[in-house]
């Protein structure tokens, strides 16, 4: 390991030879160039799929750019959320201050768009500014009779991570302040964000097992569902990074218990459905889980084994937003033959980490907060045949001159539950395997 910045030794270890516990959770080291986006694109990511909000960011109109669209979130209703709203602060704005703008773009969207809600991003300028957000958020508020909420995220002031707290800071004045009834067996899905309409699927499997989902935070979100979370019974959680911080929340204020599962791969997914029944001690519950799990894997494995036969030998490299995903992905390439050589991610936490490294075999390397020259450095190392990330992972992949899959927040193909397992399985066959590699070498 001769590539990277001695700073960061503490946050890269390969099983089976070293034995330091992983140092994540850290500010990004300075010329470092991460792979993580700032503390406005992780509010920004998280809230936006609420279909029937506004979303309006108070800053220059590159911070808006760079959001926009930034997730194949789907809605079944209402599309605000695809719109990208921004105050396009100019230099006389940032000299003498942009809330009467800020206040004259509000009111405006407002009546034009009519939401249930609105969310006001801050961004760096801003928080070097100073506008105060919150009292023209309240303003607005109070003449239109709606929630206009502000998400005070300047992008300097932390990590991707600490956007996601802001964000669920912002959910959390909402829940509360609704007050739909609810049925018996009623849980929230937190964490998933209707990627390719992947909640959609899970909707389906829980309606089999008689399971009412009362909010979807944020996938396909609505704000008056959010409104009436606290009702709900359990908490469901999947991208546990993103959303962990919220459940708590609602754990303490209205007692509502919740769970961390994880929709990726087989295993995974018929755990998430065994835990929900289990949860709430029915035997009925649990009866249509099996039935649904069994009815999958007959369909399902026969097809697998096939890709398993063929992708037998392929290596992994996987870098990803949290850690808690990249657990699930280990397993699901396992269940195709493919041996994962490399895990990382932009926000993991250190119990995760340590599942990675008793679920890797010895000699893989895991990484936090990596940037381009480690990763390509060990990915080259370790031979990897494809690299699945994200956005800024796939030029990296195409660089060296592997296949890569995209498992990112911007996708568009649904790759959750068990048909998304069939869909990941297809596509790193057809990744891995496509003759132009030859061509690469
Ligand atoms: S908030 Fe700051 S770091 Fe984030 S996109 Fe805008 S200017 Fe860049």
């Amino acid at each position: 390991m001769s590539t990277f910045l001695t700073e960061r030794e503490n946050q890269i270890f390969r099983t089976g030879k070293d034995v330091h516990t992983i140092n994540c959770s850290r500010p990004s080291l300075a010329g470092s160039v991460s792979q993580r986006a700032c503390v406005f694109c992780g509010s920004r990511v998280v809230l936006y799929p609420i279909a029937d909000a506004l979303h309006l960011i108070h800053g220059p109109i590159g911070c808006a750019a760079y959001t926009w669209d930034i997730r194949g979130a789907l809605s079944s209703g209402p599309e605000i959320h695809r719109l990208s709203f921004s105050t396009d602060l100019r230099e006389k704005d940032v000299v003498f201050g942009g809330e009467k703008k800020l206040y004259h773009s509000l009111s405006e969207l407002i009546d034009r768009y009519k939401p249930k809600a609105a969310f006001v991003y801050s961004t760096c300028i801003v928080g070097v500014i100073g506008d105060d957000l919150e009292a023209v958020c309240k303003k607005v508020s109070k003449e239109k009779g709606m929630p206009v909420i502000p998400v005070q995220a300047p992008g300097f002031n932390g990590s991707k991570k600490d956007g996601y707290k802001i964000a669920c800071e912002s959910l959390a004045t909402l829940i509360g302040t609704g007050d739909l009834e609810v049925p018996k067996y009623s849980i929230n899905i937190l964490g998933d964000f209707n990627l390719a309409g992947e909640l959609w699927m899970l909707l389906e499997y829980y309606k089999r097992m008689g399971i009412h989902v009362n909010a979807t935070i944020t996938g396909d979100g609505r704000v008056d569902a959010i409104r009436s979370a606290h009702k709900a019974s359990l908490n469901v959680v999947q991208c546990s990074g993103s959303m962990m911080y919220l459940a708590k929340i609602m754990k303490e204020k209205y007692g509502v218990p919740f769970m961390k599962v994880s929709y990726f791969g087989l295993e995974d997914m018929s755990d998430a459905l065994y835990e929900v029944a289990k949860f709430f001690k029915s035997d009925e519950l649990m009866a249509k889980a099996r039935e649904i799990v069994r009815e999958e894997f007959t369909r399902m494995m026969p097809i697998l084994k096939e890709y398993k036969e063929k992708l037998e030998g392929k290596k992994a490299a996987i870098y990803v937003g949290g850690s808690f995903k990249a657990i699930s992905l280990i397993k699901a390439l396992r269940l195709i033959g493919v041996k994962t050589v490399l895990v990382g991610s932009q926000t993991g936490t250190a119990d995760e980490y340590e599942i990675i490294r008793e679920l890797c075999d010895d000699d893989t390397i895991i990484v936090d907060d990596s940037n381009p020259i480690e990763l390509s450095t060990f990915v080259k190392e370790k031979q990897a045949d494809i690299f699945i990330g994200g956005v800024k992972e796939r030029p990296i992949a195409y660089k060296i001159g592997i296949g890569f899959c995209d498992h990112n927040h911007e996708r568009k193909e649904a790759l959750a539950g068990y048909e998304g397992m069939l869909n990941f399985a297809k596509e790193i066959y057809a990744t891995a395997m496509s003759p132009v590699w030859q061509f690469t070498k």
